[in-house]
């Protein structure tokens, strides 16, 4: 990770295909675009790599977040179960459409888990938004199957997992709908960009439209479609897409290279018993962005960092990180929002500003996250396990 460091001749010819015909437009100007229609190849090559029926691409993964759960229905005083761990996205995305996030704990694979997703369901329960956290899976099989008993819909926010599967079946195709990111930061990026898959026929049809101020997309006259649902502007340009494509498809050799990498890293922090690692359900399918492990108490982790600050070893300590973890979240502990209409009616079961989710605080305080190069050398993996180990023989 991030798919930025493989920036190259690909992408510039995707890109030049774009300007050239001057469309940047992803509908219509059918002759003009010379035959480029980048959206809907990087859509076709998304579905088909999923094995789902339906991709469609978005502005951001966080407009993906929010069409996601407008196609499922869901709205205004609708609980959907949030991870306390995760990107913020989801969680505004949640509020964006008037529902009402409800944190459960997660376990040892960073995610949400069966039992915590069970103790958080209320009668208004209407969706788990399940993220799989940097790289790897939560129980998805698992939680697929509390989904089905409670009736409950399953989004999969797999914008961190992109290629990452679980017992040979990938993220992204467990739930209704799954949602990606292809910011700056993520496994592929467009710059920005995002996407939902699904398999459902009907959800697609309304989120393409959704996406588009509700335009059927129907004919060759934008001014005469109609428009069966309301709607909003989540589109991609061509040109965001067209980068996007040409990422995509380095996805199997980013993914071999992050594997490889993450293996030899993995090898040197096996040196150290003090040291556990994140629960991984199906490791052969991690896409291994991050090597993240435990130590055995927070003190403990705060000296490691201490001393990687000095030995200058990069790492992410999520738990004091404030956008990813909810314990740092004072904006929606007190809800500050620019959407007061949804605040107005909202009414949370949970009490943010007292809610406390001891769990989730006792292994994120333990938590430490390497993040996995993909162009990283021999050499350089040498230096940098030689640098961990001395680093960790000072504290351990
Ligand atoms: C990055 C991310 C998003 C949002 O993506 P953007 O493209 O930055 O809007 C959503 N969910 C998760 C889990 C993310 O990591």
């Amino acid at each position: 990770m991030p798919g930025t460091e493989l920036f190259g001749a690909e992408e510039k010819k995707e890109v030049m295909d774009v300007l050239e015909t001057g469309i940047l437009f992803r509908y219509n100007h059918d002759k003009e675009r010379k035959g480029h229609w980048k959206a809907k190849s990087f859509e076709n090559e998304l579905a088909r790599y999923h094995g789902v029926r339906y991709a469609h691409v978005t502005s951001s993964g966080t407009t993906a977040d929010n069409l996601a759960l407008a196609c499922c229905g869901i709205g205004v005083g609708d609980e959907v179960i949030v991870p306390p761990f995760t990107f913020i996205a989801p969680v505004e995305a949640v509020l964006q459409a008037g529902a009402i996030p409800v944190f459960a704990e997660i376990d040892e694979t960073l995610c949400l888990y069966p039992a915590g997703i069970e103790a958080a369901i209320t009668p208004r329960t209407k969706a788990v938004m399940l993220v799989h956290m940097c790289g790897s899976m939560a129980q998805v099989d698992k939680i697929a199957e509390v989904c089905k008993k409670h009736n409950l819909i399953l989004i999969e926010d797999t914008a961190q997992a992109l290629g990452a599967s679980f017992k040979n079946q990938l993220l992204g195709t467990f739930g209704k709908v799954a949602v990606y990111s292809f910011d700056f930061f993520k496994i592929v990026t467009a710059g920005e960009g995002g996407a939902i898959i699904t398999d459902d026929p009907h959800l697609y049809e309304i989120a393409a439209q959704h996406a588009d101020h509700g335009h059927s997309h129907v004919g060759n006259n934008r001014g005469a479609e109609p428009h069966p649902v309301f709607g909003t502007n989540f589109r991609l340009s061509e040109i965001h897409a067209a980068i996007g494509l040409a990422q995509f498809r380095k996805l199997p050799y980013i993914l071999e290279h992050q594997r490889r990498n993450k293996l030899k890293l993995e090898q040197t922090l096996s040196k150290f018993p003090q040291i556990s690692f994140r629960k991984i359900p199906d490791k052969k399918g991690d896409s291994a962005t991050f090597l993240d492990f435990f130590l055995k108490d927070e003190p403990t982790a705060r000296k490691v960092l201490k001393v990687f600050d000095r030995f200058g070893i990069g790492y992410a300590y999520w738990f004091d990180n404030n956008y990813h973890y909810f314990k740092n979240w004072d904006h929606i502990k007190k809800i500050k929002s620019a959407a007061p209409l949804a605040i107005s009616l909202f009414k949370p079961s949970q009490n943010y500003a007292s809610l406390s989710l001891p769990q989730s605080d006792k292994i994120m305080s333990r938590l430490i996250s390497i993040q996995i190069r993909i162009t990283w050398t021999e050499e350089e993996i040498k230096g940098l396990s030689e640098k961990i180990e001395n680093a960790l023989q000072e504290v351990l």
